[in-house]
């Protein structure tokens, strides 16, 4: 038997149990800032108008059939996903560097990525074997890196002092890294924090990485959704491939399309142009699918056939365009409301911060305590790191939040 020795209890996942006890919650004023889905004005799911028409069509299709897709999955979906995240234009894609397979959205990317190199990365150095991530990161990164059993180191990112990045910090441990050592980077609308590094701050990482021949895992779970830009977004990934480099790529479509539940992703490896580049991504995508086959064999096609849909067809990816304008603006607008209600209750402290950040979430500042006296006063509902998802906030809640986080810093 499994006794408690072997297999002891592990904890409930933070961010599920806050939400379990949202749930539970039967008080009609409270507010979820917890989980990192987008919410309308009515703090409810949001079908996107483009995924709805999507789906119509894809439901009226004839032909629809729920045979297994390729070990690789959705090959237009694929396609569709290298264009969209590399530019249609690429260079990368026209000198055919670029191997692509359908993952379970961006959580399975980031493993099937972590996997390849556990598996067939080959530093100089065994110190270099590690992943580092941002400190704080997406708790999950953690999880998914020891789960291969691939050391996670992390480099400094988050300034409590200034509530931005701690570029020095950053750039430092990356310098000091072992060379070749994998760095793990958000594409953009960081999480936890909200913080992005500038474009001249981009700039400066890749020259140090380049010098140091690290390697590039980028995380991209928000593109389109931070800006409301897909292109502005993906700047930061495009740079570094303007620059050469070999390097990973995990991209979510949870966020941006809000298929959330049907696990609809992409991990692309790029190889660095040369002569045997083509060679190169052919022996890494065999292996890739091997992988993938003995984990899902193959990925689930709902998700990714709405997604194709919308990718392919010129007039429905406006229509996502303007869908992508819709969230990011709210959420833009409700950083907004926030910060003037903050400054008209003259709430000790700055709170720049918040209409600094970008995306879904804001690193508040909050601490532990403030946190716990906000859920249990107000049944405010967010993660002890004082992390709130913008989301959750609305044009009926946000002056109530205002309040009671003016309440708790007094
Ligand atoms: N990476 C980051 C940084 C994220 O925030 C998320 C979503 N919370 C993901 C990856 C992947 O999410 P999913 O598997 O739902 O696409």
């Amino acid at each position: 038997a499994f006794n408690a020795d072997v297999v002891p209890q592990a904890p409930e996942d933070p961010l599920f149990g806050l939400m379990a006890a949202y749930r539970k919650d039967t008080d009609s004023k409270k507010v979820d800032l917890g989980i990192g889905a987008y919410r309308d004005d009515n703090a409810k799911p949001w079908v996107l108008p483009v995924v709805k028409a999507a789906d119509d069509l894809l439901r009226k299709d004839p032909d629809l059939n729920h045979e297994y897709l390729p070990i690789g999955g959705l090959a237009d979906f694929n396609f569709a996903s290298q264009k969209l995240i590399l530019g249609k234009d690429s260079a990368a894609i026209q000198d055919k560097r670029v191997i692509s397979l359908q993952t379970i959205s961006g959580t399975g990317a980031v493993h099937l990525g972590s996997a390849f190199i556990s598996r067939f990365y080959n530093p100089q150095s065994a110190e270099a074997k590690a992943i580092y991530c941002s400190s704080p990161t997406w708790a999950n990164h953690n999880q998914i890196i020891t789960n291969v059993h691939l050391p996670v180191k992390t480099y400094p990112y988050f300034s409590k002092e200034t509530k931005g990045l701690d570029f020095d910090g950053m750039i430092k441990a990356i310098e000091s890294a072992a060379e070749g050592s994998v760095i793990l980077l958000h594409a953009c609308a960081h999480n936890p924090t909200g913080v992005d590094p500038t474009r001249d701050q981009w700039t400066k990482i890749a020259h140090v990485m380049r010098q140091k021949r690290h390697f590039p895992f980028f995380d991209c779970a928000y593109q389109g959704f931070a800006s409301g830009s897909l292109s502005t977004d993906a700047w930061a990934i495009n740079y570094f491939v303007d620059q050469g480099f070999e390097l990973m790529i995990a991209q979510s479509y949870a966020k941006n399309f809000g298929l959330y539940g049907e696990r609809a992703g992409c991990f692309h490896f790029v190889a660095a142009p040369s002569a045997n580049a083509q060679d190169e991504v052919a022996r890494v995508g065999s292996q890739l699918a091997i992988l993938q086959r003995s984990e899902i064999s193959n990925p689930p096609a709902y998700g990714a056939r709405i997604a194709s849909m919308v990718l392919n067809d010129d007039k429905l990816f406006s229509q996502w365009e303007e869908d992508l304008r819709t969230m990011s603006g709210r959420i833009i607008s409700m950083r907004k409301a926030l910060k003037s209600k903050l400054d008209e209750l003259e709430t000790p402290g700055k709170w720049d911060h918040i209409t600094e950040q970008i995306g879904m979430f804001s690193f508040t500042g909050l601490n532990e305590q403030q946190v716990g006296k906000l859920r249990e006063k107000f049944h405010v509902y967010m993660t002890k790191n004082g992390r709130i998802s913008m989301a959750g906030l609305n044009t009926k809640n946000v002056e109530y939040f205002a309040k009671a986080l003016d309440s708790v810093v007094r």
